[in-house]
């Protein structure tokens, strides 16, 4: 199945800007690098967490390169470590590619590929190009050298090829305990590049795999797998981040020796955002030690999170078209997605009333018992979204932001004396308020216009602000949690020595209100819709809603400040 290309899926004011991965195929197509064969990528997750927004980057670039060049795309597991690897991570990165848009040619683990590798590792002790060591972990070490050093020649280098056979048939077979011996590749300990010197290719690891269960003991290293496992699967262009440009000649270096297919390695710049950590380890820190409810919290920057903040797949992919693909690596400001979101959600959401801090408002000129519907513009950016009728009675909810009874300068909602529309409804004018025997605010009592039916002004005068309501009898009831960014600093990982990140954790980050009441429309809201609550934000159903007990997440306030900083920028 072919992934869905940018051209259909964004809007149409966000172009793809050329790159220079995109320019490399090119080429490579139009001399046959790879003479017939068709364009093969792979998007290669650990299975040791959930995808983040930095993988969507990732896997809008592995499937949307290959597409645009009528090309495949695997979903390539990269499970050599058993010990952090999960079922549970497999089925939840499937979830997230498949959501973001995209669907894979095949579905491939490295350890499909366990045998193979082992009889390729077989292959080079016998051309006299790999050997088992028994230093220890540290003395690999000390004996690599540095930046500005060689390394020196481990003591057992120089075993014969039937001695390295044997040992490393005898690790295999699980004679060996846990880091007696790994199988190390004989390059060069002078190389100036530390990862040519010697690097390892298999060590000893007695743990159950999610896959292979304890068929093995011995288990690939990162570059010793996956360079052959993009080999195996005739991939053309294997694109991952800037920081394995450093392992590019040991990937290469794997392949010549072994004459396969010749995958090639491109690296491109990794995502970053302020007030975000991308790092799998630290988010699974999150969620082990509790300081956010789950991998798929919404203040999680998961593709589970952000989904279930109410970010929508259209939006993530527009914004990684427009952050585009360099050669370094920088950071993207956190509105610039935002930005995105909001515009993809002025699009498509509906709009609904909706109230989160009620202060209740009686109109003492408007009949007793009496109802009315009112109608409302589903959409006012989208016509064909149509109209509804929403509920309208004397006693209703307005925000308690809404009104003051001592109004500061340049207030001009409602206070008293002062005169303002309710949307699609009347003109009110406030008259006098209700408090309890502590002082507190409990009502406030305004006259409407019944002249001004559908909020229009019935002789022209005009009115200073429109507001938001809802009619009390008919309102729903509903729980409201609003987010904040999970962390106070630009760059989270900026700490005192001594301290962790968790150090910047903002610990406002959820606010969670109970009082909020919504138009009746939104009785049967489920998780997947998406609403703008008129003035106030957009909004999605979260999972945990139950019949009668409604809760919305707030994917974004309405404000946009990316537009404002855009603006500045003179961009
Ligand atoms: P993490 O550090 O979060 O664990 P990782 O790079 O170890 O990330 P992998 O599962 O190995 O995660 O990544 C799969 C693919 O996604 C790799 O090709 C990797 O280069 C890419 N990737 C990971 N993080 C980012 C990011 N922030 N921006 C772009 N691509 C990314
Ligand atoms: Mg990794």
């Amino acid at each position: 199945m072919a992934a869905m290309t940018t051209s259909e899926t964004e809007s149409p004011e966000v172009r793809t800007p050329s790159n220079f991965l995109r320019d490399l195929i090119a080429e490579d197509v139009r001399t046959k690098k790879y003479g017939d064969a068709q364009i093969q990528t792979r998007f290669p997750p650990e299975p040791n967490g959930y995808l983040h927004i930095g993988h969507a980057k990732a896997i809008c670039l592995d499937f949307g390169l290959a597409d645009e060049f009528v090309g495949k795309t695997n979903l390539r597991f990269d499970d050599t470590n058993p010990e952090k690897e999960e079922q549970e991570y497999v089925d939840s990165i499937q979830k997230d590619v498949r959501w973001l848009g995209f669907e894979w040619e095949r579905l491939c683990y490295a350890s499909d590929y366990f045998v193979q590798l082992y009889e390729w590792a077989l292959q080079l002790i016998k051309a006299g190009k790999a050997y088992v060591d028994d230093l220890t972990a540290e003395e690999i070490r000390q004996y690599r050298g540095t930046l500005t050093e060689p390394g020196k020649d481990s003591p057992y280098r120089n075993r014969s090829v039937e001695e390295n056979l044997d040992l490393f048939v005898r690790m295999k077979n699980g004679e060996f305990p846990d880091g007696s011996c790994v199988l190390r590749a004989k390059i060069d300990m002078a190389s100036p590049n530390l990862n040519m010197r010697d690097p390892v290719m298999y060590r000893i690891l007695h743990a159950t795999h999610h896959r292979t269960g304890d068929e093995w003991c011995i288990y690939p290293m990162y570059d010793y797998a996956h360079g052959q496992s993009d080999s195996i699967e005739n991939i053309t262009h294997s694109m991952c981040t800037l920081e394995f440009a450093d392992h590019q000649p040991l990937y290469r270096w794997y392949i010549e020796q072994l004459g396969i297919f010749p995958s090639q390695q491109i690296e491109f710049d990794r995502l970053n955002l302020t007030y975000t950590l991308l790092s799998k380890r630290k988010l699974l820190q999150l969620v082990q030690e509790g300081h956010v409810r789950g991998w798929d919290d919404p203040r999680m920057p998961t593709l589970s999170g952000i989904r279930r903040r109410g970010f929508t797949p259209e939006a993530i992919r527009a914004f990684v078209a427009s952050v585009g693909v360099t050669r370094t690596n920088g950071i993207v400001d956190i509105e610039m997605l935002e930005h995105f979101q909001r515009d993809d959600l002025n699009r498509r959401a509906r709009r609904v009333l909706a109230v989160l801090r009620p202060l209740k408002l009686v109109i003492d000129n408007y009949p007793e018992g009496q109802e009315e519907f009112v109608e409302v513009a589903n959409n006012p950016e989208d016509p064909s979204a149509g109209t509804r009728q929403v509920p309208f009675s004397r006693e209703l909810y307005i925000e308690q932001d809404d009104f003051r009874e001592v109004p500061p300068p340049k207030y001009f909602r409602l206070s008293p004396g002062k005169e303002v529309r309710l949307r699609n409804a009347y003109f009110v004018t406030a008259q006098r308020v209700v408090k309890d025997e502590r002082g507190n605010l409990v009502e406030v009592h305004c006259t409407y216009d019944p002249a001004s039916r559908g909020g229009n002004s019935p002789d022209g005068r005009k009115v200073k602000s429109t507001m938001h309501w809802v009619s009390a009898a008919h309102a729903i009831s509903a729980e409201i949690r609003l987010y904040e960014k999970l962390f106070t600093k630009t760059d989270p990982g900026d700490f005192e020595e001594g301290e962790s990140f968790l150090v910047n954790l903002n610990p406002n980050s959820l606010e969670i209100l109970t009082e909020a009441r919504l138009e009746p429309s939104l009785a049967n809201a489920q998780p997947g819709e998406h609403f703008q609550f008129e003035r106030v934000g957009y909004f999605c159903p979260d999972p945990d809603s139950k019949p009668g007990e409604l809760v919305f997440n707030r994917t974004l306030p309405l404000k946009d400040t990316w537009a404002k900083i855009e603006k500045k920028a003179g961009a």
